[in-house]
């Protein structure tokens, strides 16, 4: 596999793996921060119930009172209803709101079955009131305050889920949020305990021992719930439970207490419903107190976790998205630094190996074990495009070494040895197409007298023109060489005796011709003798056709020189 398909491959492996943890790194951050944002709101809607019950346990207050009412009716006291009743109805919009504005896990009509009891209950209540004092009996006056009792568990009821919520979300919050939810039950029951007196009060009959029971019940319950909420407290809860302690359980069992012993002792009671409603009601503010310093400690204690777990989300996204940065990053440096120059440096050695110079490998110049590389592939270059050059030169000198072997020094035409070369491969062909073969030798006449007269360089330049004047007057394909001295011959292609012989009358006249100028200004005129031979065949053989024109050539100087001869 190449480099760069297994960087691309396995960066998206890594980056795949990387996504995936931090998704469910993040995921998880997510969904604990979404629920303590339930949490909180469950928490609001646990503390709206609470409120809601609370409220209605206070609209019992001017219901008693109202109740133990006698004609002409107080407008006082119908006054402190109509404002318990609008308390108890704010705290339940307040609630209604809570529950929509929730998880979404509430119904709608979570608070109709309050509601009807509500309506129930508050009809029964004005119908009674409406009634004259003596005709409303003790079972009568009993029910519609059983009915304003039943309704405090209904506002309760409907936070339970969400207490169960915020517990989830906040387990730490639970201890508070259970004795927030006795010091709920504590003032209901000291409300219970004193509408006990309702009857007998409004009445004003002594106590049935019924009613007696009742109180020592609530009484028990109400020193229980006081013990379960003090129980575990480490002192955080001391200075609002001895206000309790004074102000209920002192002052508001007192009041009880007071009542109960003037009807066993039989004497009447100091205060009717109202006035007990007004005492007694108050001393139970410290409760409540009680109840919000509970509520306050959970809520504190879930905005610190929610806090926390807003900032662990953006921790998570914060870290995740530095993660995959420094991730982008390194692949990129890898792929530039690494990567990228490695491909250079590796076409650069692919071209060095073809013997492709003509580019510089590049990245010599960085610092790194790839400019270490580059260097060396730099090096490389310089050597081999040197030994490049070498190669060339060698090349030519052996060409220009050949050449010269086979070119005669003087005059530059072949020599005696290349024309042995050639024309032996002239005689094969020949041979093989049964061709006619002919050989021209010609000789100057009288050249020693040349260099005689003349010196030797004179007679040089007189070789060297006749050389080139006879070249000149050869076609391309016909060989002419010097033979030795001032002898030269010449090899004509495809053609007879006859033919042969008139070419090199040609050249005989040709030289005959020809004024040479000397280099002293003398002008010269030479002559040479010509001897011609021919041979077919197998016979041909490139030594006795030389034989054969030598012999005609001798005839040619013996008859006269300045003339062309013939073999046989
Ligand atoms: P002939 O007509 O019978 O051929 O008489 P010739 O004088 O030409 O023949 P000979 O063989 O007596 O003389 C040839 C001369 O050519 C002898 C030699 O000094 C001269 N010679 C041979 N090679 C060269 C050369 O390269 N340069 C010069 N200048 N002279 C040369
Ligand atoms: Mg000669
Ligand atoms: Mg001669």
């Amino acid at each position: 596999m190449k480099l760069t398909r297994l960087l691309t491959l396995s960066t998206a492996i890594l980056a795949l793996l990387v996504c995936g943890m931090l998704g469910h790194i993040t995921r998880n951050a997510w969904l604990r921060y979404d629920a303590t944002n339930d949490g909180l709101q469950a928490l609001r809607l646990t503390r709206a119930a609470m409120v809601a019950g609370e409220k209605l346990s206070f609209e019992r207050g001017p219901v008693n009172a109202v109740l133990g009412d006698r004609v002409p009716a107080d407008p006082a006291r119908g006054e402190r209803l109509r404002r318990g009743r609008a308390a108890a109805d704010l705290a339940l919009m307040q609630l209604d709101r809570a529950l929509h504005a929730g998880t979404g896990s509430t119904l709608p009509d979570t608070l109709a079955p309050l509601h009807k009891a509500l309506a129930a209950a508050r009809a029964d209540v004005d119908r009674l009131a409406a009634l004259p004092p003596p005709e409303r009996t003790p079972a009568q006056l009993k029910e519609a305050i059983e009915q304003m009792f039943a309704l405090v568990p209904l506002a309760l009821d409907t936070a339970g889920h969400a207490t169960q919520t915020s517990e989830l979300a906040y387990p730490r919050i639970t201890r508070a949020l259970i004795k927030a939810r006795y010091a709920v039950e504590l003032r209901e029951y000291a409300g219970r305990l004193g509408s006990v007196l309702t009857v007998p009060l409004a009445t004003r009959q002594a106590l049935t021992p019924a009613e007696h029971t009742r109180l020592q019940a609530l009484r028990g319950r109400i020193a229980q719930l006081r013990q379960q909420i003090q129980a575990g407290d480490s002192g955080g809860l001391a200075l609002v439970l001895q206000r309790v302690d004074e102000v209920y359980f002192g002052e508001g069992l007192r009041l009880v207490d007071d009542i109960e012993q003037a009807s066993a002792a039989g004497r009447p009671y100091a205060m009717d419903t109202a006035q007990l409603a007004q005492r007694y009601v108050p001393t139970m503010t410290p409760i409540l107190a009680l109840r919000d310093e509970l509520l306050q400690e959970a809520q504190t204690q879930a905005e610190n976790d929610h806090r926390h777990a807003l900032r662990e989300l953006w921790i998570a996204i914060l870290s995740g998205v530095a993660i995959l940065l420094a991730l982008t990053l390194l692949l990129l440096i890898v792929r530039r630094r690494v990567i990228v120059p490695l491909l250079r440096v590796t076409h650069a050695v692919i071209r060095l190996g073809d013997g492709d110079y003509s580019r510089d490998p590049g990245g010599a110049r960085r610092a790194d074990e790839i400019g270490d590389m580059a260097r060396a592939l730099v090096t490389l270059r310089t050597n081999s495009i040197e030994r490049q050059q070498l190669e060339l030169e060698r090349q030519s000198l052996i060409e220009e070494l050949r050449r010269r072997a086979n070119t005669d020094y003087l005059t530059g035409i072949l020599n005696r040895r290349a024309f042995a070369a050639a024309g032996n491969q002239r005689v094969q062909r020949a041979r093989q197409h049964k061709e006619m073969l002919t050989v021209l030798l010609f000789d100057i006449d009288h050249f020693k007298s040349v260099n005689d007269v003349h010196g030797h360089e004179a007679g040089d330049q007189v070789l060297i023109r006749v050389a080139a004047l006879v070249r000149e007057a050869l076609r391309d394909g016909e060989i002419l060489a010097r033979h030795g001295g001032e002898e030269f011959v010449v090899m004509p292609t495809h053609c007879s005796l006859a033919q042969a012989c008139a070419l090199a009358e040609r050249l005989r006249q040709a030289i005959e011709r020809e004024p040479l100028t000397l280099a002293d200004g003398h002008i010269l005129r030479v002559t040479a003798s010509f001897g011609v031979a021919s041979a077919t065949g197998p016979a041909a053989a490139l030594d006795n056709l030389l034989h054969a024109a030598d012999l005609a050539l001798y005839n040619a100087k013996r008859n006269g020189r300045n003339r062309v001869e013939s073999a046989g």
